[in-house]
């Protein structure tokens, strides 16, 4: 990777990568504002999963034959690229997984076989449900105890509150980079550096960073990084693990199976070495490979710019919203991304996704898998438009009068 290649920031010319942004809904020009719940895919990505099924599709890693041994080649150059993207020191420390809660329940498994009573975890009050329940359950199982750090209003963690709660008791802390709902960056460099000092993990949930912003595991020093590919730009049903290799190196297996075995009798096994160890089964190697595609697709756009061209639509959002009355802005952290999320006072979210829905423009309603959240807040759920760096100004000028209308309908 290269500055070199990067090509100047060009709206425009981005659009021209994703097919689905350029369809009408209902008659309207397709509006997509759920990028936080899945983001939309470039060609390069599409015409690799097209290639691969249509020409190169083979199993991997056992294979004697030419298809076989170019998909292995494909997929583990995929692995390398990430590698090199995140900033990792080697392609072991990349497993593939299913996706962000496969790599969250692999490590609240495999890493969490080494907790015991009297152990804590702590996360956040604004994780995400794939970021609580798994903790949940290890708790349970290992008779550990379960930590929540509380959050102000505008959705900011508490530091000092924090800082009460890490202990030396604190084994793992499990915090989310972004709130998918919030849209609060976390300062995840301090909690880590913090939760080190006292001798505690940190696994950072990155399924809503990794397409905000340009990530490296080594700087950011974070024990566990994980995000889904469907967020990234890349296919459904993969993700990464990103883990730090002398972690990984002593965590047990996660599944059993093949792949990940170096000797099996009835007797005894022996595992496999990183990665492997961890990818029982056939994989989703579409999927790995593609995935791979869609970091190159990153690795072409100028991320700093990228970062700052979707701020400039969330604060451009925002402030129109936020003349309307009774609409309140769910998450006003002062470190925040290109999330807008809001209620309106006797609205329900649902009926004002619907009749944005009916406009072309896709947003998203309800708890957002963070129902602790929503209890915090007292509401039932917001509407949330998630921005991605294909968004335009011209589309939430759309937007924000669509919000407009929906609400003299619906009051
Ligand atoms: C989407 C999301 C997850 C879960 O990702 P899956 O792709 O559903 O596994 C976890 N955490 C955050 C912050 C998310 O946004």
């Amino acid at each position: 990777m290269s500055d070199l290649e990067l090509k100047p920031f060009n709206v425009r010319e981005i659009r021209e990568e994703f097919p689905a942004l350029r369809q009408q809904i209902y008659g309207k020009n397709l509006i997509y504002f759920d990028n936080g719940a899945t983001s939309q895919k470039p060609k390069l990505v599409l015409d690799a999963i097209n290639l691969f099924y249509s020409k190169e599709n083979a199993n991997i890693h056992r294979g004697v034959h030419y298809m076989s041994q170019k998909a292995t080649t494909e997929y583990e150059a995929a692995r390398q690229r990430i590698q090199r993207y995140l900033g990792a020191r080697k392609s072991e420390e990349i497993i593939f997984t299913k996706g962000t809660t496969d790599s969250i329940n692999l490590v609240a498994y495999s890493f969490g076989l080494s907790l015991s009573a009297g152990d804590e975890v702590l996360i956040s009050a604004m994780e995400h449900h794939s970021n609580i329940v798994p903790w949940q359950m290890l708790c349970e199982r290992q008779g550990c105890t379960l930590k929540v750090a509380p959050i102000n209003l505008r959705g900011e963690l508490i530091m000092e509150e924090f800082d009460k709660l890490l202990s030396k008791k604190t084994k793992l802390v499990a915090i989310t980079h972004i709130s998918n709902t919030l849209g609060t960056i976390n300062p995840v460099k301090e909690i880590i550096e913090k939760a080190h000092a006292l001798g505690s993990k940190v696994l950072v949930d990155g399924a809503q960073s990794i397409q905000h912003m340009h990530i490296n595991v080594k700087e950011m020093n974070c024990d566990f990084y994980v995000f889904s590919s469907h967020k990234v730009f890349g296919p459904t049903g993969i993700g990464v693990l990103y883990g730090k290799e002398e972690l990984l190196d002593r965590m047990p297996p996660y599944q059993g199976g093949g792949d990940m075995i170096s000797r099996v009798t009835f007797e005894r096994t022996t595992y496999n070495e990183l990665p492997f160890k961890f990818e029982a089964g056939t994989p989703h190697i579409a999927g790995g490979i593609c995935l791979g595609k869609a970091f190159e697709f990153l690795e072409s756009i100028d991320m700093a710019a990228a970062e700052r061209h979707e701020r400039e639509l969330a604060k451009y959002a925002e402030d129109m919203l936020d003349t309307f009355e009774g609409l309140q802005i769910i998450g006003e952290a002062k470190n925040k991304t290109s999330v807008v999320s809001f209620s309106v006072k006797g609205i329900h979210p649902f009926d004002i996704g619907t009749l944005l829905d009916k406009q072309g423009i896709a947003v998203r309603t309800g708890h957002h898998c963070t129902q602790p959240l929503m209890d915090f807040y007292g509401i039932p759920g917001t509407v949330r438009a998630s921005f991605a760096f294909y968004n335009t100004k011209q589309e939430i000028d759309t937007f924000v009068e669509a919000v407009e209308r929906s609400l003299s309908m619906l009051k």
